[in-house]
């Protein structure tokens, strides 16, 4: 075939293929609702977009997990990862603010808040005035909310959900608005911001004053406690940072089990409500900064197992919408030439984070929102929405 005759057949390709999509609005289906194709075309949301409403909304952030970091967890696993199942994927900006190249902070609320602001901000604007969390919103609207992080658990990102301070070194602040809230469940490190204070406040105390069930760390496994439904509960896993999964720490992934579970069915209230949770696997960006590939790699692989947890348990309950994304890409990792599946050749450019474009990955009731490429801020938009929220 002649040059000139393949580009022809090609245009022919082109044009039939635009003419199906957009002229004849079909519909596909998949477990969790129905969506027509011209509602994919949306560039932003909020616009009007009619399906079935979430329940329940399973937000997985993996910290610093860009492009590269899911390459090389595929290619170190067989070329295989839980995140291949998800059918709606897009792109997010994720600037700050005050800078092109985003923190954790900025990051996060702007998933949280739905604001763009600067770097080292949580759960506040470019101007520090404090912005509803989505994890506060959901608690106004009577749903059970919780987080789960492998970092502690008053680390940039979980805070960004549940605190407004003006910056993200202010931890102990950050453990005050534990006692403000009304989540449900929570784990992750950072005992000490809770129990050994600057102003001698124990924070555990209060918390159990207030119902919660606070379970102590070193003792158990978490896999072996016993927990009350009808209570609230707190386990703080580490005195500081929780240490890598390479080196022993186990929690994530029972604690991630457990709190889908938990929400679901906790006093009730979730049963009739719904339940926000989410997840972080805080430590991809600490093998980024550390441009140790093993490190990523290990932390990736287990964030994808939890990724499939929620899959597994989203498809089952069949009203769950689940979004895995990242804040921002670290290292600036790439997987070079002369790699094989046995052998990654890896390079960093940075022992910071990248300006990179974020896959964004959806799956259930109101996933299709998710396709294109869009600002970070719009997720809290898109969520707000697939839950139903005016
Ligand atoms: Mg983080
Ligand atoms: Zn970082």
């Amino acid at each position: 075939m002649s040059f000139v005759n393949k580009i022809i057949i090609l245009f022919l390709v082109v044009i039939v293929f635009s003419c199906t999509s957009y002229i004849t609005p079909s519909v596909s289906t998949y477990e969790g609702g129905e969506y027509e194709v011209s509602d994919m075309n949306i560039k932003s949301a909020p616009q009007g977009y009619s399906s079935k409403k979430a329940k329940n909304l399973i937000l997985l952030i993996g910290d610093g997990m860009g492009v590269a970091q899911i390459t090389a967890g595929l290619y170190s696993n067989n070329k295989s990862l839980y995140l291949e199942e998800f059918p709606v994927v897009g792109l997010h900006q994720n600037h700050a603010s005050d800078n092109l190249i985003t923190d954790s902070a900025a990051g996060a609320t702007a998933f949280a808040c739905g604001v763009k602001t600067y770097n080292g901000a949580i759960g506040v604007d470019a101007d520090t005035i404090p912005h509803k969390t989505i994890l506060e919103e959901c608690e106004e609207n009577g749903m059970a909310t919780g987080m789960v992080a492998s970092s502690t658990i008053v680390h940039a990102t979980p805070a960004s959900f549940i605190a407004h301070v003006k910056k993200r070194k202010m931890y102990e602040e950050i453990a005050e608005a534990f006692l403000k809230t009304e989540i449900d469940f929570f784990v992750g490190g950072g005992k000490k911001y809770f129990d050994r204070r600057d102003d001698d406040i124990n924070l555990i105390e209060q918390l159990q004053k207030k119902g919660y069930a606070m379970s102590t760390y070193f003792t158990k496994e978490f896999s072996d406690l016993t927990i009350d439904n009808s209570k609230k509960f707190g386990h703080l896993t580490s005195d500081a940072d929780p240490v890598p999964f390479s080196q022993g720490r186990k929690y994530l992934l029972p604690a991630a089990k457990t709190a889908m579970e938990f929400l679901k069915t906790h006093e009730d209230k979730s049963d009739e409500k719904g339940f926000f949770l989410m997840i972080e696997g805080s430590q991809i960006d600490w093998g980024g900064h550390a441009n140790n590939a093993e490190y990523i790699i290990s932390e990736m692989l287990e964030f994808d197992n939890i990724i499939g947890e929620a899959l597994k348990f989203a498809k089952e309950d069949g009203e769950t919408l689940v979004v895995v994304t990242a804040d921002h890409e670290t290292g600036g990792f790439a997987v070079n030439n002369g790699s094989t599946l046995d052998s990654l050749k890896t390079s960093f450019t940075s022992t910071y984070h990248t300006a990179e474009l974020i896959p964004v990955f959806a799956y259930g009731p109101g996933a299709y929102q998710f396709t294109g490429m869009y600002e970070n801020t719009e997720i809290y938009n898109k969520m707000r929405l697939a839950l139903g929220f005016e």
